[in-house]
C-alpha cells in the first residue's frame, strides 16, 4: 500500500526544469497529495503564469511516479492563492545561493524593480555592491546581474507576489 509519504519522498527527486538544483518540494510548488477515489491526486500551484517549465514538472512528476509503480496519479492545478516567490523553502533558498542564483529578497518598491533592479547580494562574495544588467536574465522570472566587487556576473530570481 502506497502513503503519501512515498510519494512526497519521490517528489522529492523531481527537479525544476530550470534551476535542476531545486526540487519541486523546495520550490513549494506541490500543496497537498491525496488518495481520492483510488486516485492519487497531487495539487500543483503554477509558479508563473504561462511559465512553460510547468507542463514539464507535471510530466517528471507523473513519470517519477510511474517509475515507482503508481500509475494511479494525477495532477490537479490549483490557481488559488497564486504562488509567490515566499513559497520557496529555506532549504531551496540555501540551494539557490550554492548554485549561484541570488534568492528573492523582499521588492518593497516596485518602481525602483524597473529602473534599477532591489539591491541583491552578490552569491560569491556576498557583497551588496552589484547591479542589475538586465531585467532579464537565462529566463523570464530571472533577473541578470553582475557583481561589482569581484565581477562575478548572475542571475537574481525575481521576487513575485
Ligand atoms: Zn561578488
Amino acid at each position: 500500500m502506497v502513503e503519501a509519504a512515498q510519494i512526497r519522498l519521490l517528489l522529492e527527486q523531481v527537479n525544476d526544469p530550470e534551476i535542476p538544483v531545486l526540487s519541486v518540494l523546495d520550490l513549494g510548488v506541490v500543496q497537498k497529495i491525496y488518495l481520492e477515489a483510488n486516485q492519487w491526486i497531487i495539487e500543483l500551484t503554477p509558479t508563473y503564469s504561462g511559465c512553460p517549465a510547468m507542463q514539464q514538472i507535471e510530466a517528471d512528476i507523473l513519470s517519477k511516479l510511474s517509475e515507482n509503480g503508481i500509475e494511479n496519479a494525477r495532477v490537479k492545478h490549483v490557481l488559488s492563492p497564486a504562488w509567490t516567490t515566499d513559497w520557496i523553502s529555506k532549504e531551496g533558498r540555501q540551494k539557490l545561493l550554492l548554485y549561484g542564483i541570488a534568492p528573492p529578497v523582499d521588492e518593497v518598491d516596485k518602481s525602483t524593480l524597473f529602473a534599477s533592479g532591489p539591491t541583491v547580494n552578490c552569491p560569491k562574495c556576498s557583497s551588496t555592491n552589484t547591479r542589475m544588467v538586465s531585467l532579464f536574465g537565462s529566463t523570464a522570472c530571472k533577473a541578470h546581474y553582475q557583481c561589482t566587487e569581484c565581477l562575478e556576473p548572475f542571475d537574481y530570481f525575481k521576487c513575485l507576489k
